[in-house]
């Protein structure tokens, strides 16, 4: 899980987004979760505006993923679904608050989010507790990972020994606050041992590698034939291009086909921890421009 980066719809959008949360906002507090729940059902059908704004709200989540398209949670399957990081049935203020979205999967959304959230009890405290459906949160200070303004690299780290390719807390986490918001971010989300993410993750790292080798080989060809001998297909190769323009159209290539993979985390660890893995600190040593694609 990567921090997204931060991009907004427009002024419209945003005061109509503004203007269904005030509705929320003027009820009672007993109330505003069934009307936040209401109006998100209806949230395309409302007023002439709904429909628009909730197209561009998706489109810009969309461009915000992570890969091509893929869950901010899981950086394996397709982007479907708008969720709502603080749960609208805890936190009925957030319905309809911009900040509080990005797209996950159906799997991630459906299946292992739903409604669970964590909070510190008290607020400030180091007491994390997972909040029960239908209940009133007992805070509102997360205990859980918020990748819109938080960078989870900071609270986790993907395990490479044995292979095990787990996310886990990050080992050099001294405060207990920060080591609770790891584990219940985990706990909810079930991303850091789930074995067909675990097995996507030791695929990606395999991927990423021999992108860097290949990038290596190629930035370091001296004529059209050695291009020709790189790729797979050689017909790839525009024997009517100079070599030059040949070879940095393949570098460019190469380092999209990184870039736009799935496991971004894994490419992000794999430059973060790169000193224990030596074949990849070996290949980061020989293309150190890669240490600075993100
Ligand atoms: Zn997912």
């Amino acid at each position: 899980m990567l921090k997204l980066n931060s991009d907004s719809p427009g002024t419209t959008t945003l005061q109509h987004l503004a203007t269904q949360q005030a509705t929320i906002d003027a009820l009672p507090v007993g109330q505003r979760p069934a009307m936040a729940e209401t109006l998100w059902d209806a949230k395309n059908n409302i007023g002439s505006g709904g429909k628009t704004a909730f197209a561009e709200i998706k489109q810009t989540l969309l461009e915000m993923c992570v890969g091509t398209e893929l869950c901010n949670y899981c950086e394996s399957n397709e982007a479907s679904d708008i969720e709502h990081i603080y749960p609208k049935s805890f936190f009925p203020e957030r319905a309809f608050t911009w900040l509080n979205y990005l797209l996950a999967c159906k799997t991630c959304n459906t299946h292992y989010k739903l409604d669970k959230f964590a909070v510190f009890t008290p607020a400030l405290s180091a007491n994390a507790t997972t909040m029960q459906r239908k209940k009133v949160p007992t805070s509102t200070d997360a205990a859980f990972i918020d990748p819109r303004v938080e960078d989870p690299l900071v609270f986790l780290a993907l395990n490479f020994t044995n292979q095990s390719f787990f996310l886990e807390p990050c080992p050099n986490l001294t405060d207990p606050r920060d080591i609770a918001k790891a584990t219940h971010t985990l706990n909810v989300l079930q991303i850091g041992k789930r074995a067909a993410l675990a097995a996507a993750r030791k695929a990606a790292f395999r991927f990423f590698q021999s992108r860097l080798e290949r990038y290596r080989d190629v930035r370091d060809s001296t004529t059209l034939a050695d291009l020709e001998r790189l790729v797979e297909d050689p017909d790839l190769v525009d024997t009517a291009n100079t070599f030059a323009a040949e070879q940095q159209q393949m570098l460019t290539a190469l380092q999209q086909s990184i870039l736009s993979h799935a496991h971004p985390t894994v490419w992000r660890e794999m430059q973060r921890q790169r000193l224990s893995l030596p074949k990849t600190n070996t290949l980061f040593a020989a293309v150190p421009e890669a240490l600075a694609w993100q």
